[in-house]
């Protein structure tokens, strides 16, 4: 029987990646958006031209009610969840002093609450299964801080902290709780960047290259199989090497 992943944030860049090598290793997939339908529903046509199994949800993942029903439907849809990809998450760069209590708040609400939300929604699910994986996508910024992204750089530090604890919490349930932390990845998210930024990034980073969504799907995959079977509470970097 196939096993079926959650991707919120599916609709483009990382998620997007995400759902593509899930479904291509024969997951179900839920592809879910919040305001991109379009993009959402072209990517679940795709891979089931391909022959693959993929469902689109829409749930603002902020949202507790929205969050839950996602993972209702996940699982009234395949019958139960095995892996939950907390992927959605918004950016902003601003001085410190300029971060008013509305980004603050709203930074804080995607990228952290949306991740308890998802995941608290997936555990029950998986506590009864005895049997679940959850991977964070947080950021290299989560863990080495970012100028102007202070908001951003909490939020991600915050979903690295819940990963650790919930990782001890349902660890002797079965549930393996990882973090992936992408360095500089080339979507949308970065397309605010002039070239001079992204050479300066490049420059900054060992493999004097930015990352293809691709590389970080490949280690969620990773996190999710067996082959990461006694591996849980861990942040993985991809990042080239930009914060050793
Ligand atoms: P992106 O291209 O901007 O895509 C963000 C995705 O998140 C979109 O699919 C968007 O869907 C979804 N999203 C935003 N708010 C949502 C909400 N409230 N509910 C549900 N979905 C929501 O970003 P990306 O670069 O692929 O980033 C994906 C993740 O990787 C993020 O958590 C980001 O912080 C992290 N990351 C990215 C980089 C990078 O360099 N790109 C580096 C480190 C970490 P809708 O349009 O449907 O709202």
């Amino acid at each position: 029987m196939n096993k079926t992943v959650v991707v919120t944030g599916a609709s483009r860049g990382i998620g997007k990646a995400i759902s593509s090598l899930f479904a291509e290793n024969r997951y179900n997939v839920v592809v879910n958006y919040n305001k991109s339908y379009e993009s959402a529903s072209a990517l679940v046509s795709e891979l089931k031209a391909k022959g693959y199994s993929a469902v689109a949800f829409k749930a603002d993942i902020s949202n507790s009610a929205e969050s839950s029903a996602l993972v209702d439907f996940a699982v009234s849809a395949f019958g139960k969840i095995d892996a939950l990809v907390n992927n959605a998450g918004i950016s902003e760069q601003k001085l410190f002093t300029d971060v008013t209590d509305s980004d603050w708040n709203n930074m804080l609400s995607v990228n952290l609450t949306g991740c308890f939300n998802c995941c608290r929604a997936a555990s029950r699910y998986m506590i009864l299964k005895k049997y679940g994986s959850i991977i964070n996508i947080s950021s290299m910024w989560g863990i080495s801080g970012a100028s102007c992204e202070v908001h951003y750089s909490a939020s991600k530090a915050g979903v690295i902290g819940l990963t650790k604890a919930l990782a001890k919490e349902l660890g002797p349930s079965n549930i393996r709780v990882n973090c992936v932390a992408p360095g500089v990845i080339a979507t949308e998210m970065n397309s605010h960047l002039s070239f001079e930024d992204i050479s300066a990034l490049k420059n900054e980073t060992p493999l004097c290259r930015i990352g293809d969504p691709r590389e970080v799907a490949e280690a969620v995959l990773f996190l999710a199989s067996e082959k990461a079977s006694f591996i849980t509470g861990q942040t993985l970097c991809v990042d080239g090497g930009f914060i050793i």
